[in-house]
């Protein structure tokens, strides 16, 4: 059986890593791997802090990756993975409220949490915080090096190979897009089901046709999946942090996290828009992001600025991810929003079990693409 993945951002390699190390024949093609998402992201492998009301599958699909996070980076080398786990902290009246009622949704759910005096972990923080919680499970890692590391094991080429009699949809924000994700569906894949004026333009673009024809060109059975591209802006700054846990601040309303390597680099992010596929960075996305940053730690006002970006979230209608077989030569692997780094490894895991025709470690009923219809 030959494989095609579709898309060599952290999604696509880690499944084909994982996939080639089970054995199987598997071939990576993306024809523009620099714009994916996760070359933006920051790294941060939180299921506790991100977990949110009404998304309980997604909680225990996050605890199960994150689970296997630790072998995940020590198969990979140094890919700055640390386990400092993330602090919450709040200022006004408000946000210590915001952070109560997470504090009580983590108790409900059983999740490692504790209120903590911020300043007693950290004390370059600003002294005006009010309030915090630290969940010690969450770790973080730097998903640059996770993708260069899996680069070196995964080879990557622009076209789709021919004669595939399986294709992994790993596009991302790009999955369905006429004339993006449809470009190049890998000959010899069955024509698909699907109307192609859902796939989000009633029209095949010019890529969108090219080399598939008929209503392959319009996504293959990927057309219609309902995955949106989230705008988000982050910065990356340099210099000497002297915290060592992720921050996570809610400072008036406003939401920002940091996120401090042990190289020196810091992540400051991250802003989120409806905005199509534009990945412009905007001055009140850096300014906002920077005073509040700023705001909680203080000595971010010395450091160099390095880097503004804004990647693509692959955003679904409930934040979780599109998971199965769409027919029988294509499978979905998308969708995974603000968790794809996180998800990586489970993903890989359940995706290659999947084409091994084996059970999956975790039920995927609730993130079978076709769920929404
Ligand atoms: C600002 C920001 C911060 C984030 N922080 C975190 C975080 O801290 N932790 C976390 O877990 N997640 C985070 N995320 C989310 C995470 O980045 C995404 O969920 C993840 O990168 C999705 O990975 P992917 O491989 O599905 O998509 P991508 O990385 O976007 O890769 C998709 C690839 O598909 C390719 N492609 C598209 N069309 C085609 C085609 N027709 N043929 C071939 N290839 C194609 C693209 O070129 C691209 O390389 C963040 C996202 C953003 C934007």
């Amino acid at each position: 059986m030959r494989i095609a993945v579709q898309g060599a951002g952290i999604i696509g390699l880690s499944i084909a890593w994982r996939a080639l190390s089970a054995g199987l024949d598997v071939t990576v093609y993306d024809d523009d791997p620099a714009r994916g998402a996760s070359n933006v992201a920051a790294g941060m492998l939180a299921p506790v802090a991100e977990a949110y009301f009404g998304e309980a599958d997604l909680l225990r699909l996050s605890l199960a990756s994150a689970a296997r996070w630790p072998e995940f980076a020590a198969s990979l080398g140094e890919v700055g993975y640390r386990d400092d786990g993330t602090l919450l902290v709040g200022r006004t009246g408000d946000d210590l409220r915001e952070l109560a009622r997470l504090f009580q949704l983590y108790t409900e759910w059983e999740l490692p949490a504790e209120k903590v005096d911020p300043r007693a972990l950290e004390p370059a923080l600003t002294p005006r915080l009010r309030g915090g919680l630290l969940t010690p499970g969450d770790h973080q890692v730097d998903p640059r090096r996770v993708l260069a590391a899996l680069r070196e094991r995964v080879p990557v080429r622009a076209e789709a190979p021919a004669g595939v009699d399986v294709t992994v949809v790993a596009t991302g924000a790009w999955t369905g897009r006429p004339g993006g994700a449809t470009a190049g569906s890998a000959p010899g894949v069955g024509a698909a089901a699907g109307d192609p004026a859902a796939a989000g333009g009633g029209a095949a673009g010019p890529g969108g046709a090219a080399g598939s024809g008929g209503a392959a060109a319009f996504g293959g059975a990927a057309a219609g999946l309902p995955v949106r591209p989230v705008h988000g802006e982050v910065l990356r700054l340099r210099g000497k942090p002297s915290i060592r846990h992720v921050i996570r601040g809610y400072i008036d309303g406003k939401y920002v996290y940091i996120v401090p390597r042990r190289d020196g680099e810091v992540v400051v992010g991250a802003t989120t828009a409806e905005r199509g596929f534009s990945t412009r960075v905007t001055a009140e996305g850096v300014r906002d992001l920077l005073d509040t940053a700023i705001e909680v730690l203080p000595e971010l006002a010395d450091y160099e600025l390095v880097e503004a970006r804004a990647g693509l979230r692959p955003g679904t209608p409930d934040n979780a991810p599109l998971i199965g077989w769409l027919d029988d030569h294509t499978l979905a692997a998308t969708g995974h929003y603000r968790h794809g780094v996180l998800l990586g490894p489970i993903t890989a895991e359940v995706v290659t079990a999947l084409l091994l025709r084996q059970e999956p470690a975790v039920d995927l009923a609730p993130f079978a693409p076709g769920r929404f219809s």
